[in-house]
This record gives C-alpha cells, structure tokens and sequence, in this order.
C-alpha cells in the first residue's frame, strides 16, 4: 500500500522526473501525475514512462494530495497561480527549489483556504537536467530540509507527512527556518558553484593559456570545476536572483579571506597557507565520516585520465 494516494509534479526536470521514478519504485505514492510548460518535455515524460502527463495544469493537479513544484525557482510564483484553482481541499503543497524566503513569497500569496503549504529542497541533484536526467535514486541518502512557515495542527501534520514522503524516497529530513536555510545553503551549494561558474569562465578568458591547454591538463583540478559549472544556468541565474542577500554576505566574507591568502602568498607567509590548507584537508575528512562523499582516491573515478 502507497504512502500517498496520488502525487501531481509540476516541472518535469532532473529532479521532478526523480522524483516521479522514486515515488513509484520505492511505493510512496499510488499514482503520479505530471505537467511542464513545455510541450517537448511532456512528450519526453510519456515516452519514458515517468507517469500520467497531462497537457493542462489545472487536469494533472486536479486530485493530487501533494502537489510538488518542480520549476525553476523564478518560475514557481506563476506555476502556483494556475494551479490554484484546481487544488483539491486538504491538499499539500511543496516545492523543491534551492532558495527558500523567495519561494515562500512567490508561492503563499496564491494559496486557497484549506490547502497547506510546506517549502522544502532536497539537497541531491547532478550538473544534468531536463526529463532524461532524472532517476529514482538520486535522494537515497541524501539531505531533504523542509522550511515550514506556521506550526497550526493542519500544518505540523502537513509536515509529518512530507517527512514520510522524502524518507520513503530514500531521504534523511531535516527541518529549519527559511532564514536559516538561504544562509546555509549560500555556503554550502551557492557559493561553490559562483565560484566554479567564474573559475571555468575566467579560464575561457584568459590569453596567456590557450582554451586547448586548459581542457588538455584539466585533470589536473580544473576539470572538477567544470562538472559543477555544468549546472543548468536557468536554475542558476534564479538562484542568485532570489538569495541576494545571503549570497552577497557569504561572498563579501569570502572576498576578505581571498585577499588575506593573496597577501600571504605576496609576503611568502607559509605558515598560513599550511594552516589553512591543513583545516580545509580535516573539512574533507569530516565530509567523508558523514556519508557525503566516497574516501576513494579521485572522488571514486576508476581511472585518471
Ligand atoms: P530542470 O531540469 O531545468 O527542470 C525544470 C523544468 O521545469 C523544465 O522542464 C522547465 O521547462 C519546467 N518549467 C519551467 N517553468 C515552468 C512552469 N511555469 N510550469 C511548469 N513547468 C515549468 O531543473 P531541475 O534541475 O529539475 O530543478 C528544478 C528545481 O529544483 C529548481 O527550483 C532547483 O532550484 C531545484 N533543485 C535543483 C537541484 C539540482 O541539482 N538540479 C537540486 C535541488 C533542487 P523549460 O525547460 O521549458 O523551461
């Protein structure tokens, strides 16, 4: 017997197709309906079999006792919208975007009395998108942080079954405030792929090395930036659209340290750059003993190449 009797995904990308296989595979819910704007990824979802597409919103959402939107972030507030009307009474609302304030804002101001909305981001993904991407596995493990924004009864037993939901698709939840999670994330996930996005750009850029050097020797470091800045730059440009302000402290911070190692390096301060090299090898470590990546030499590759 399912979890949930019917789940509807709006946004059928690497994560919203995960999501529709794992659902399935691992018996979270009966039956999955699914929409995207696109009339190309509805065409793909049903030729890979990911569940009932449907070429209106308002039909795939229709009976669904959890709603999931799965779009780009600054596509979330008018996803909400035409779906509103059609939401079934006691009906759950989530999304899966990777900023939480924004989404919250774009999607309250559309809820109708008696559903209930509960933000949450998986913290799983790949640098690959769209449909063809997706695939049931991709949460096992992984973190999902739900974001709830009031603590009514209807609320509180909202969130307990969105729990059940991502644990049954193999997740470990977490819950923290909006807030909490912009910040937490602009470390983690924000500024890591800026900086990849501008390590690989700069390098494009750059006159003194040509662009066939830097892919031959990339092996060398420079092509793990590249996995990341792969990342879809939809996703990405909303990103830093809708987390400015955690983004931009966590960035002024990391700004400052940046200029502190250039002066280290200018002044032959060794002991520094030990130092903080050193910390950063423990955060590796610790990385590891939690399960979030392998110990494998070369992230696990098989061979160098
Ligand atoms: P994706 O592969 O690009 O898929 C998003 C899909 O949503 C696309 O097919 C897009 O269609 C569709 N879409 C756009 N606007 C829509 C609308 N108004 N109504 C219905 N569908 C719409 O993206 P993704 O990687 O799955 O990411 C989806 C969400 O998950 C984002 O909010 C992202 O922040 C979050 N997230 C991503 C990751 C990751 O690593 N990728 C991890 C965790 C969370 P078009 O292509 O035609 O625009």
């Amino acid at each position: 017997m399912a979890l949930l009797q019917r789940i509807a995904i709006v946004g059928v990308g690497l994560i919203g197709a995960s999501m529709a296989r794992a659902a399935r595979e691992y018996g979270a819910a009966q039956s999955v309906a699914l929409y995207d704007l696109s009339p190309g990824v509805r065409d793909r979802a049903r030729a890979l079999g990911l569940g009932e597409v449907f070429d209106e919103i308002g039909a795939a959402v229709a009976d669904a006792d959890l709603v999931v939107f799965a779009t780009p972030v600054g596509a979330m507030g008018a996803a909400m919208q035409a779906a509103a009307p059609w939401l079934k009474p006691g009906a759950i609302v989530t999304d899966v975007g990777s900023v939480k304030q924004a989404v919250v804002a774009a999607i309250g101001p559309h809820l109708p009395p008696g559903v209930v909305f509960v933000p949450g981001h998986p913290l799983a993904g790949t640098e690959h998108s769209g449909p063809d991407a997706g695939f049931a596995q991709l949460f096992q493990n992984r973190w999902f942080i739900a974001t709830p924004i009031g603590d009514s009864r209807a609320e509180q037993d909202a969130s307990q079954k969105l729990a059940a939901f991502w644990q049954t698709l193999g997740a470990r939840t977490e819950t923290m405030t909006p807030e909490r999670h912009d910040v937490v994330l602009a470390v983690v996930s924000h500024l890591p792929h800026l900086i990849a996005f501008n390590i690989v750009a700069m390098a494009e850029d750059l006159e003194t090395v040509t662009e066939s050097e830097v892919v031959k020797y990339s092996a060398s470091g420079f092509r793990d930036f590249t996995r990341i800045a792969a990342s879809d730059p939809t996703m990405w440009r909303d990103v830093f659209l809708n987390n400015r302000d955690a983004v931009l402290e966590v960035l002024g911070r990391f700004s400052e340290d940046l200029s502190a190692l250039q002066r280290a390096i200018r002044w032959g301060e060794g002991d520094k750059l030990y130092d903080l090299f050193d910390r950063a090898r423990r955060m590796r470590r610790e990385v590891i003993d939690a399960g979030q990546d392998t110990a494998a030499p070369n992230f696990g590759r098989d061979q160098e190449r």
